[in-house]
Order: C-alpha cells, then structure tokens, then sequence
C-alpha cells in the first residue's frame, strides 16, 4: 500500500492584478479563470482542481480583496472571504516588489484575526489553514529585491511557506506544487481524474467573450460589461448566442464600433478561443444591450449568475 490519498480545498488569494488568475491556470494546466491587465476581472469563485499523483487540489480563484462600492463588489468580497474560511491551504499571492508591502498590509491582517477561522455558517473551525506566501512575477524583478521582499513579509506573519514564483513563465510552480501536497490533509477524492472545474461550460464561454471585450475597449467601460449566453448543442457542433450587457447608450456605440467591426473582432477571437476549449465548432453570434445600473439590481445580477452559488 502507498500513502494515502491528499486532498483539500485551496483559496488563491490577493489584490487585483496580482496573478491569481495566471496561477490557476498555471497549476491546472487549463484556461479556466480569465486574465486581463485590468483588476478585478475575476467576478465569481473559480474553482479548477488538479488531480495528481495520490493528491487532489481544488483550487478557489477568489476576487480581489477591495472595498465593494456597488452591490457587485459586495458579492465579491462577501465570496472571497467566504473561501479564506473553508479552506485547506491559503495561497496569499502578491508581487515580488516591495512597493505593495503597505497595500497588502490589510489581507495580511486578515490572516491574523480569529474569524478566518470561521465558516459562513457560523461554525468555528478550530485551526487556521496554513498560508503560503507566493511572490509572483518574479521574472520580472531582481534576485536582491525579491530577497528584500522575504525578509520584510516574514516578519510580518508566520507564513508556513514563502514561495518566489512566475505564473506567467511557470518558474518554480513546481516548487508551489510541492508545497501543496505536502500540506494537503488525508482526503477524498472528491473529483473524478479527468475533473477540471465545476463551472458550466455556459459560465466559461461568457467568460472568454468578456475577457476578449475587455481587451479591445477603453478602460471606463469594462466593468459595466456582462455577458449572457445561450448555448444550444447541435451535433459535432454548437450554437452560441451571446448578450453583451454594457451601462450606457454611449458604450452600446462603442462595443459595436464602426459598421460592427469593434463587435465583430471581440466574437471573432472568442470564437477561436471557445473552439480550442471545447474541441469543438462553435457558431457565435453576439448583440449588444444596454441595462441601466445592472450591478445594482439584484435581478439583473442573480439573472447573470453573481449570486449566491448554490
Ligand atoms: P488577478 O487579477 O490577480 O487574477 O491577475 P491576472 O492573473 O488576471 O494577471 C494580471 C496581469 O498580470 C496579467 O496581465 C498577467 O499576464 C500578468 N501576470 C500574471 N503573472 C505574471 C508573472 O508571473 N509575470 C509577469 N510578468 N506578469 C504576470
Ligand atoms: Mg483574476
């Protein structure tokens, strides 16, 4: 007999923009969460889990922590925390540069307070999760820096890994992976093998085509952006249809661009993208529809899947 089998829940955790999402699908190995170089594109928990030799991790992309200003955000936060609570192994992540000591100041403390210790439901667990501390980026920053940047957050909680990294080029992600199996506890195999997240393929697509609007529109539109899919399963293809919810006549303009051609080239990259996760043809089509203030509507937001998940 071998040992036994690992598994556990893992929160990667973190300021916008830091990499969480480039890590997850580093670790995964698929495109699961959606990277952008704009903060907080990461709406919902994410999960992607990872089944490895007598390990399984279950990996939770958490939002940005930041103070919500709409409804949206709330759901943000309130889903972030939540998933400090229930996990396993926290990865705090940040990057390898001293500038974001200060702004990290705040997670770091969370890390501290009893409450993380504490479910949703009000039920006390009795012992905090380990966390790890991964210096990411750290293709783009000096080896002295990054030693800088240990010595300061060591002293400033007793991490029980400290992990310099690159999501991005997948330097050391090893090490990380290591790391997490050897803090795993004895569990379950709660997924099958070839498992990889238990977002519906709807979720993923809407996703991509968000991701791909982000990418071509100006910076004071995207988070007023959502996107709804319908999804209909033909054989050895399938048809997408996609609404591209945005906040103002103004921006309906702008996402269509001239004669469609801004609209067009989003579908167009999402398309290919959607084709290459799902191995299969995908016909899109997309429209474009205003929805006044829909981050502030309770409908609107359960409607487009922000809510509570079930
Ligand atoms: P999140 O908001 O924390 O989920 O961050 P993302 O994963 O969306 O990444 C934000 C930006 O940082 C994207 O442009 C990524 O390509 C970039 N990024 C992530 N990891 C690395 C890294 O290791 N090195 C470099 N140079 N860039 C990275
Ligand atoms: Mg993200």
């Amino acid at each position: 007999m071998g040992e036994a089998f690992r598994s556990g829940f893992i929160a990667i955790t973190g300021r916008p923009n830091v990499g969480k999402s480039t890590l997850l699908n580093r670790l995964t190995g698929e495109k699961i969460a959606i990277v952008s170089s704009k903060p907080q594109t990461t709406r919902n928990r994410i999960q992607g889990v990872l089944t490895g030799d007598g390990f399984q991790a279950i990996f939770i992309d958490t939002p940005g922590i930041h103070e919500p200003k709409t409804k949206l955000g709330g759901f943000m936060v309130i889903n972030a925390e939540g998933a400090l609570g229930e996990s396993d192994i926290i990865i705090f992540i940040t990057e390898a540069d001293i500038k974001n000591f200060e702004k990290d100041a705040r997670i770091i403390a969370r890390f501290k307070t009893p409450a993380l210790g504490e479910n949703p439901d009000g039920n006390k667990k009795t012992k905090s999760p380990p966390v790890f501390l991964v210096l990411n980026k750290i293709d783009k920053f000096s080896k002295p820096e990054t030693l800088n940047v240990i010595e300061k957050y060591k002293n400033a909680f007793p991490f029980s890994e400290i992990i310099p990294l690159s999501a991005l080029t997948g330097e050391n992600a090893d090490g990380l992976l290591a790391a997490i199996k050897h803090y795993l506890p004895e569990g379950p195999r709660y997924f099958p093998d070839d498992y990889i997240t238990d977002r519906p393929e709807k979720f993923i697509i809407s996703e991509i085509i968000r991701e791909k609007a982000l990418l071509y529109l100006q910076d004071e539109i995207p988070h007023g952006v959502a996107v709804e899919v319908e999804v209909k399963e033909k054989k050895g293809s399938s048809e997408v249809n996609a609404t591209i919810f945005c906040e103002k006549d103004s921006h309906k303009g702008i996402i269509i661009g001239k004669n469609g051609a801004l609209l067009k080239k989003i579908g167009q990259s999402a398309r290919v993208e959607i084709e290459n996760l799902l191995g299969n043809k995908i016909f899109l089509q997309t429209w474009v529809k205003v929805k006044k203030n829909w981050r502030d509507d309770d409908f609107m937001l359960r409607t487009l899947g922000y809510g509570k998940q079930g």
